[in-house]
């Protein structure tokens, strides 16, 4: 078991997909976790599935008053809090020219201020706490850019930039943020998206939530000196491109 065991953690969007998977595995260490999601239904399920060391909360990550009722609620059932992955996020598919712009800030909402208003919100108790970690899920989108996502890929570099900000400012408090950045990655968010997305990587295959979950895991209850840090996990999608090499012949 690592320094964590026993501490008390928030997983945003956690109910289902690559949240569940790190709720999991989190539960795993020793860590209670509080399963923060709109999906109440199974974010339910899954708290009663993972046992007493995990709770479901509902929580719209773009409410500020939800934020704070919803860390009360964690400290107040598990005691103080330690540990905030922000996992909660929406993609929506429209370019440049035809993506309406309610639906850009809406992305950005979610995916970007969602997780500023959590380390808004978590950071003054993780500070009197002693310290704690932070891991923000961003994305490949948060490395390169990709067509038809623009409002995705937006918000996965700022959350990066994020990342590395909240790193300087709270490394003297013993509070670590790193972003965690998957490629594709089989969830209810990838489903119909077909084959073709990972056929071009390295590694040309999906990849699962379990492998995102052991990065988290490994970030959190490992990398004791790493902060403001990446740390990919891609099939190699973000290597480089492999070009047709000249006639050796
Ligand atoms: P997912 O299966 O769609 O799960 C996302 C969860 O977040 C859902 O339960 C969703 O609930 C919840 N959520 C959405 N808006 C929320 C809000 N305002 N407040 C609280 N919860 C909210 O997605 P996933 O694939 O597991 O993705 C998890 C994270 O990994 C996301 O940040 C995503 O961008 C990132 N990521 C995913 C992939 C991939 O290939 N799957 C790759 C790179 C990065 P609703 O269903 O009610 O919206």
């Amino acid at each position: 078991m690592s320094t964590f065991s026993g501490r008390t953690a928030i997983v945003t969007g956690g109910a289902r997909g690559i949240g569940a998977a790190i709720a999991s595995a989190l539960v795993k260490e020793d860590i209670s976790v509080v399963i923060a999601d709109l999906l109440e239904h199974d974010g339910t399920e899954l708290a009663r599935t993972l046992g007493p060391n995990a709770k479901f909360c509902r929580l719209d990550v773009t409410d500020e008053a939800n934020w704070n009722a919803v860390v009360d609620e964690a400290e107040a059932v598990f005691g103080p809090l330690a540990i905030l992955v922000n996992n909660a996020g929406i993609l929506d598919f429209g370019t440049i020219d035809t993506q309406s712009p309610a639906m850009f800030r809406h992305v950005v909402d979610v995916n970007l201020y969602g997780a500023w208003l959590g380390m808004h919100t978590a950071v003054p108790r993780l500070r009197a706490n002693g310290g704690g970690v932070i891991v923000n899920i961003s994305s490949t989108a948060g490395l390169a850019g990709y067509a038809g996502i623009g409002a995705y890929v937006a918000s996965k570099w700022g959350l990066r930039g994020l990342t590395k900000s909240a790193a300087v400012e709270l490394g003297a408090a013993g509070i670590r943020v790193c972003s965690v950045h998957p490629g594709p990655i089989h969830t209810p968010m990838t489903a119909g998206l077909g084959d073709a997305l990972a056929a071009d990587q390295p590694l040309a295959r999906y990849g699962e939530p379990e492998e995102v979950a052991a990065m988290v895991r490994f970030v959190i209850t490992e990398a004791s000196f790493s902060t403001g840090s990446e740390f990919v996990l891609d099939g190699g999608a973000t290597a480089g491109q492999a070009l047709p090499l000249p006639d050796a012949s």
